[in-house]
């Protein structure tokens, strides 16, 4: 006789599966509730309890947990030794599990009380997918609804049986991976400082068609942690998501509900190139546009606000590929559909931005806390002190640098960057590419930040020469009192933060 266990949380499709395998002859057994719905759909089931002759016990914490179940799972079929060690001990063969797992995650969704979530740390389920997946040789493990039909294809050598049951094994290890993961996120979140280390939990959400180039193949994974912008977005229109929106979106979104008044980010391979804020989401946008008309084509934009039909207008009239907002006026929405291929995506203002920041190697993930601004420390070094208008565009300017790559400079004049210098492998090309790339611009009375420390006074220098009133940086440099001293010859204002922000 041959058994097949069944014990699910997620109940779906469990009727339809039960009869097909006892028309093949398995004889079933399960656990309470999965019994029930077992013997709904009409098919004749034992319970676990029967054959183990244990009652499930302490609320369920132990149902299947005995080595009747788990020797049946285990026990190599190949091996003389290990199939009268079975019958021995009155084991029978278990050729199949069909199983998936309290809903952690959720209760998780619904931020469960404590004691609710532990009560919702599956044991048995767990450990009884690891037996089967590790014997998949001898016994299938379902852990997946999607998975029911093909079990019965690969019985009937429709499909490869052998494969089969090794990628059932594979997802059923990733299940149980993902699940443990899960539960210690949470633990690690209820911990807070007190955790000592930083875990990852990531749930796969889905293929990406590629990377970050055709040739790359790629994923989307997801912290179970984290109600995020992503998490809450709703697509209106356009082509598929790609992964470089997706990268881009993440630089974009962050930034953009940094602001409280109206304000527009224009971004591009990560980096922004145009930042704005305004009275108005028009008048934002137009002033990120005009920040840097040139780089925000093929662009991703991003709102704090709702985007108006005025707006949307505005925007159609040039090439970008995304748009995100925290909603879209009817308006809005109908002028974008004169750009089909437009990503048009809504997101919810009140979700979190991760916690953790996720960078890849070759070989490792680094995980870092985000850099959140302390804008705490602000002291000026310079004989001049900066205006109530030019603190303003200092703080403006530092939250836009916290956002561009290193070595990053930060040009901004009323609430508009006028030059963002990202990526430069030495601090006084980024500025100099401010420069070069905006040469008919006037610079006069613009403020600048800078992400790190100036090693030399060069940056100033020229930052004099361009007519910038204002700097701010982290200091800490040997050669501080260069730049200083630049500054006081120039009747210009320096701040120094003590909070560097790289981004790399
Ligand atoms: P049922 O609804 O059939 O009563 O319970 C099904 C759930 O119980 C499944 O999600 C399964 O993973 C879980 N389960 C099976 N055996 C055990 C066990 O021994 N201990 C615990 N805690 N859960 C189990």
């Amino acid at each position: 006789m041959t058994y097949a266990l069944l014990s699910v949380t997620d109940k779906r499709g469990i009727g339809d599966l039960a009869r097909g395998l006892a028309q093949r002859g398995y004889k079933l057994l399960s656990t309470g509730g999965t019994m029930k719905a077992i013997q709904d759909a009409g098919v004749e089931v034992e319970n676990i309890s029967a054959y183990t002759g244990f009652p499930e016990m302490l609320d369920g914490r132990v149902k299947t947990l005995h080595p009747k179940v788990h020797g049946g799972l285990l026990y190599r079929r190949d091996l003389e030794d290990h199939v009268k060690t079975v019958k021995d001990h009155g084991i029978e063969s278990i050729d199949l599990v069909v199983c998936n797992l309290y809903d952690f995650e959720g209760h998780l969704e619904k931020q469960a009380p404590h004691e609710e979530m532990i009560e919702n740390i599956d044991i048995g389920g767990p450990s009884m997918i690891r037996s089967a997946a590790k014997n998949y040789q001898s016994v299938y493990v379902l852990t997946d609804p999607e998975d029911y039909e093909d079990v019965f294809k690969a019985m009937d050598g429709e499909i490869d049986d052998k494969a089969f049951r090794e990628r059932l094994a594979m997802k059923a290890f990733s299940t149980t991976a993902y699940y443990d993961a899960m539960i210690s996120r949470y633990m690690q979140d209820r911990l807070g400082e007190k955790a000592k280390t930083l875990t990852l939990g990531l749930k796969k959400v889905s293929d990406l068609r590629y990377g970050e180039n055709p040739h790359q193949k790629a994923a989307r994974y997801r912290d179970p942690m984290v109600d995020s912008y992503y998490k809450s977005i709703q697509q209106y229109q356009g082509k598929e998501l790609s992964f470089n929106n997706l990268n881009d979106l993440n630089t974009a979104l962050e930034l953009v509900m940094e602001f409280k008044d109206p304000a527009c980010v224009a971004l591009k391979h990560a980096t922004p190139c145009g930042v704005a804020k305004a009275d108005t989401v028009y008048q934002a946008y137009e002033k990120a546009f005009e920040a840097d008309s040139l780089s925000i084509f093929g662009g991703v934009v991003a709102f704090n606000q709702e985007v108006d039909g005025k707006t949307a207008e505005k925007m159609v009239e040039i090439f970008l590929e995304v748009v995100a907002a925290p909603s879209f006026s009817d308006q809005a929405l109908e002028a974008f559909k004169k750009k089909p291929n437009l990503r048009v995506l809504q997101f919810d203002p009140k979700k979190q931005t991760a916690s953790m920041d996720i960078k890849f190697t070759s070989g490792d993930f680094i995980i870092q806390e985000k850099d959140k601004l302390a804008h705490t420390d602000w002291k000026t070094v310079t004989k001049k002190e900066a205006s109530p208008q030019e603190i303003k565009d200092l703080e403006f300017a530092e939250l836009v640098c916290k956002y561009a790559r290193s070595n990053a400079v930060v040009v901004v004049k009323d609430g508009q960057t006028l030059g963002i210098g990202g990526g430069q492998t030495s601090r006084i090309w980024a500025l100099e590419s401010i420069q070069t790339h905006h040469k008919d611009r006037d610079f006069t009375g613009a403020v600048l930040a800078s992400d790190a420390f100036f090693p030399f006074d060069d940056c100033v220098k020229l930052a004099a020469k361009m007519g910038i009133k204002a700097i701010v940086q982290p200091g800490g440099s040997i050669r501080d009192e260069d730049s200083i001293k630049v500054c006081d010859q120039e009747g210009m204002a320096m701040i120094f933060t003590n909070t560097r922000h790289f981004r790399h």
